[in-house]
């Protein structure tokens, strides 16, 4: 066996020891204050599975840094206390360190529902916001290290064992201290470095004197900020810093900035892709280091630790993935782990202000609220056997975990490879390591004696009333349509005849193309992008034309929006937002400005319509008087064939329909709610 031992040395941090080197660095999740019971049966998890150190989120110190409409961790006087002890009486009943990121973000705080002026380095505005901070005056600068000071002393009394100093993310009054860029102040705060750190320095200090005797104080820093000469680099101000305060907190958490790059997607980063930014790190200090960098294989976790670029492996989404990952390494068990697979539907949760959701791990969320465990299912309580069809997302977690469960179960799939959508996606432009979610649950099924899977099977209704099973789960997907449809224009298109048309589903299927191709996107996710990208690999000259203001609008919300739309403007694709498809003809297409109401013709040799898809249900309205006719006990529709939506849905839906089988449902109201 692999020798992992050194993941499981246990490492001091100042006055306090971690029992391991796995550590859950703060990240959030859309419950935070809003959601405590939640959040600590969330945070309970993680420490059962073997995460060392487990964190909060964000944690507002005061209500003038108040991060409305977003729900992060709030300890703004005593009466939050009884919220933040949930979490640490739950992370330490499984031996774990709870450590908190206290936070206080200068102009990056809205305000919303506090209504009190934002406090900033200087008088800074923050995205379309139409207002700004007010630039801080002395007595600002001392009430803020008086604030973060009495929240680091109500901190220690939750029980928290590390208290952060936060100066990453871009999100951090203390980074803002620190940047060039937001700080241009001529008094003793600003100009050189070592004036830009003092304000780091003292609320480092300050933590020190106030709790450092029983807490160890951490530092969470971006050492680079990936915008070359106008941001923060590891080369000058990143190392810097490290090398004025290297002996200064108990520990260094060290990422990029801002949040985008911090978490950067599959589709752009791969594993251990901040290593080249931090590496320098510990050749300044002999305190212990943090970093992340989506590690989910223990090879490169100990890779990375003798190499001495980190001493403690940090991770948010590979703890989401698999809360487990730690103790299955611990138990030899590494093909079990769940690995993240870098798709960001994590952060949805934050910035949708809902809670916390992930694609490989459809428990993440729901603890509490269905007490629901990544590793542990309700055994089944009648012995008949359940077939399901369907072999994608859904379908497989489906019988995965109702093999999981103890039913008997059968999978049938009409292709001869499983994984439905997941297959197909995963050899899109840089989603590969999505094939995950099908590998982890073949895996998983491979090793159950009662899940049967029937490959290159495809169902009719009639071979399913001949299977004679009583329990039948359709999980029969979607596709996607051709007819023009689509959010903007809710009328079929004319002329669709007249020019080669295409769906995604005739592009994976591997249909090629050449010439000039339009991408009509009214889907906004990454559909539409990654066939503009694999297009343009064939060597097409390619067009999107999209109602959004954005190429790819959705992707905002996992943090893609951006390198997506730079990554086709630099493929040379030419990009018409806001316009929408009016008309198609033999020699191209008429598309409408949204803004102008002006018309233009692109002459094209086809088109590719990523609109809307349509679920395959028609087999469960066939079967549906077996179930009324009681020859049927069981028969539902999941996953995309149920509602067409996001691949963690279909995983979720599958997880579910198998969790609720022969259990009592309460259809009014399905999981708790905190009040
Ligand atoms: P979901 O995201 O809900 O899992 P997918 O579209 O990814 O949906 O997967 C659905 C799978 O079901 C596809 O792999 C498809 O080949 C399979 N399928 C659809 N209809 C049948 C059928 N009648 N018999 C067997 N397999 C089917
Ligand atoms: Fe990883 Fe995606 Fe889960 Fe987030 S949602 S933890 S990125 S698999």
């Amino acid at each position: 066996m692999d020798d992992y031992s050194i993941l499981f040395e246990p490492l001091a941090i100042g006055p306090v020891l971690a029992p391991n080197r796995f550590y859950q660095v703060p990240h959030c999740n859309g419950m935070g204050y809003r959601h405590p019971k939640a959040l600590a049966a969330m945070r309970a998890v993680k420490a059962q599975g073997g995460w060392g150190v487990v964190c909060t989120e964000e944690t507002e110190i005061h209500p003038s840094s108040d991060l409305s409409p977003f729900i992060e961790g709030r300890i703004w006087d005593d009466s939050d206390l009884p919220a933040m002890q949930l979490m640490t009486e739950a992370v330490h009943e499984h031996g774990a360190l709870a450590g908190i990121e206290l936070t206080y973000n200068g102009h990056q705080a809205y305000n919303l529902y506090s209504r009190l002026p934002a406090l900033g380095v200087r008088a800074l505005s923050t995205g379309y916001n139409p207002w700004q901070a007010r630039c801080m005056d002395k007595e600002d600068i001392r009430n803020v290290r008086r604030w973060h000071r009495l929240a680091a002393l109500r901190a220690r009394q939750a029980g928290f064992d590390i208290i952060y100093c936060y100066a990453g993310h871009n999100l951090s009054l203390a980074m803002h201290f620190l940047s060039p860029r937001y700080n241009d102040r001529s008094d003793e705060y600003g100009g050189s470095l070592e004036n830009r750190v003092r304000f780091l320095r003292e609320i480092i200090e300050d933590t020190k004197e106030a709790v450092g005797d029983t807490c160890a104080v951490a530092v969470r820093l971006a050492v680079d900020e990936l915008l070359g000469d106008d941001g923060i680099t590891c080369q000058a101000d990143g190392y810097e810093i490290i090398a004025m305060l290297a002996e200064l907190p108990d520990l260094w958490d060290i990422n990029v900035s801002d949040w985008e790059n911090d978490s950067a997607p599959s589709r752009f980063a791969k594993l251990g892709y901040q290593e080249k930014y931090i590496a320098f790190v510990k050749t300044l200090t002999s305190k212990p280091v943090v970093g992340v960098g989506r590690y989910t294989s223990p090879e490169a976790m100990v890779s990375a630790i003798q190499r001495g670029l980190v001493d403690f492996i940090g991770a948010a989404r590979p703890s989401i993935a698999d809360p487990f990952l730690p103790q299955k390494i611990k138990e030899g068990r590494v093909e079990d782990i769940r690995e993240c697979i870098g798709c960001n539907i994590c952060v949805t949760g934050d910035l949708l202000t809902v809670p916390i959701r992930c694609t490989q791990n459809p428990t993440m969320g729901e603890e509490w609220r269905r007490g629901w465990h990544p590793e542990v299912i309700n055994p089944r309580k009648k012995g008949e056997a359940v077939l399901v069809i369907g072999g994608g997302p859904a379908g497989l977690e489906c019988a995965r975990a109702l093999g999981q469960r103890g039913y008997q179960v059968v999978l049938t799939e009409a292709r001869r490879e499983f994984g439905g959508r997941v297959a197909l996606e995963a050899s899109l432009p840089g989603l590969s390591e999505w094939r995950r979610v099908i590998d982890w649950r073949l895996t998983q099924i491979d090793k159950l004696s009662n899940v049967t899977l029937y490959p290159s099977s495809l169902m009719n209704a009639e071979d399913i009333r001949q299977a004679d099973f009583k329990r039948l789960v359709l999980a029969t997907g979607a596709h996607w349509r051709a007819d023009g449809i689509s959010r903007a224009r809710r009328k079929p298109l004319s002329g669709l005849d007249l020019l080669p048309v295409f769906s995604p589903d005739d592009l994976m299927a591997g249909i090629s193309l050449q010439g000039h191709i339009i991408i009509f996107d009214d889907d906004h996710y990454y559909m539409g992008s990654v066939l503009a990208e694999r297009l343009t690999a064939m060597g097409c000259q390619v067009s999107l034309v999209t109602p959004a203001p954005l190429v790819s609008y959705w992707t905002q919300n996992t943090l893609e929006q951006k390198r997506i739309q730079e990554r086709l403007a630099r493929l040379g694709i030419r990009f018409y937002l806001q316009h929408v498809l009016e008309s198609v003809d033999q020699a191209g297409v008429r598309i409408k400005d949204l803004i102008s109401g002006g018309m233009a013709e692109l002459a094209c040799d086809g088109l590719v319509l990523v609109t809307e898809r349509r679920s395959n249900d028609q087999l469960y309205y066939q079967l549906k008087p077996l179930l009324d006719s009681g020859l049927l006990t069981h028969l539902s529709l999941i996953g995309d064939a149920q509602a067409p939506h996001l691949i963690a849905q279909a995983v979720y839906s599958g997880h579910l329909a198998a969790r609720e089988m022969d259990e009592q449902r309460n259809e009014a109201l399905p999981f708790r709610r905190e009040i």
